[in-house]
């Protein structure tokens, strides 16, 4: 579906689907688990879902004859240091707004883990006081217009890499890839759970798993605490995407499966039940979770197991989107384990 899309190789390729073993025993071996580990899909700065957008809008950047990709996210945003990555890797120069989207209080939260990576990558990091939102911001067009006043030329990335018009695409091709892996496994997957705050993942995969069927048996898990909001991000992306790579099948508000109940207290801190879950993973599997998205989506994926949510024998994949940088901006909150 994405053959006529140009796109700049930022990734390894294929990322390995690993089984969860002991956690699906752990769990009454009521379902299988397993993970698609696209927190180690490159050796960009450790890598992450947005590697995989920005493989499809890159190529815009560079045709457009840029020379600074700016960007917008939290204190800790995984896609700042994606975007910061990616400019060092093409040669551009990078500018992040860096919002405090999380009213988190951590001595060293905005010296560590994503940020600091950003900077050591030689991106302009500017940290600005507003709080949590997904659409577009004045502090980002403020930054585009700055950079434009010193006679550079800006490429603008939006939050997540997901109201860009190619921001849904490398999504799809996840769904694609996973179908290639599931002929040589010999079987297939009966949901994908997946992590959503700004939205384009779950919405490219709701585009690519349409193609047989299967995009209700994504189960989006909301990390954002607006999920109206995100909700209805998703939907507009999902359509927008299913235009562009012709899908001849109509998405509809239905389909966008968002689970709502775990992104409490709210965006980017965890509740003891989020913490609970990050611990488990890490110690029966090994697999570290961040408390911001994964550690929410792997608390609802073990809930959902424990409810029966998921019709016993089920194969349930754990689409693992990256993000354990974050961790080290929660010093103090495993400070005993
Ligand atoms: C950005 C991100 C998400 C959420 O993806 P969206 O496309 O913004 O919905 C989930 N997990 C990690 C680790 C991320 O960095």
């Amino acid at each position: 579906m994405l053959e006529k899309f140009e796109r700049y190789p930022l990734t390894f390729g294929p990322t390995p689907i690993e089984k969860l073993d002991r956690l699906s025993a752990y769990l009454g071996r009521k379902v299988e688990i397993y993970a698609k580990r696209e927190g180690c899909n490159s050796g960009l700065a450790f890598g992450g879902n947005k590697l995989r957008k920005l493989e499809y809008i890159i190529p815009d950047a560079i045709a457009s004859d840029a020379d600074t990709l700016v960007s917008i996210g939290g204190v800790q945003s995984n896609h700042t240091r994606m975007v910061a990555a990616v400019a060092a890797k093409v040669g551009m120069k990078c500018l992040l707004v860096q919002e405090s989207w999380v009213p988190h209080e951590d001595a060293v939260y905005d010296r560590v883990g994503n940020i600091l990576l950003s900077r050591i990558m030689g991106a302009e990091v500017r940290l600005v006081n507003e709080g949590f939102d997904i659409s577009i911001r004045r502090s980002w067009e403020k930054a585009l217009y700055e950079v434009k006043a010193r006679g550079g030329r800006p490429y603008a990335i939006p939050a997540g890499a997901s109201v860009h018009p190619y921001g849904g695409l490398g999504y799809v091709g996840f769904a694609e890839e996973v179908r290639a892996q599931e002929r040589q496994l010999g079987f297939a997957f009966d949901f994908i759970v997946v992590c959503t705050v700004t939205g384009s993942t779950h919405a490219g995969m709701l585009v690519g798993f349409a193609i047989d069927g299967r995009h209700r048996k994504v189960i989006g898990i909301d990390a954002s605490a607006t999920p109206s909001q995100t909700k209805a991000q998703v939907l507009d992306i999902a359509q927008h995407t299913a235009e562009l790579v012709d899908l001849g099948v109509e998405l509809v508000e239905d389909d966008v499966v968002l689970l709502e109940k775990y992104a409490y207290p709210c965006y980017g801190i965890p509740s003891p039940q989020t913490k609970d879950a990050i611990r488990l993973c890490a110690r029966l599997e090994g697999m570290i979770t961040d408390p911001v998205y994964e550690g929410k989506s792997m608390q609802g994926m073990i809930d959902l197991v424990q409810k029966g949510f998921f019709p016993e024998g089920s194969r349930v994949l754990f689409a693992h989107l990256g993000g354990a940088p974050a961790i080290n901006g929660y010093g103090y909150t495993f400070r005993n384990g």
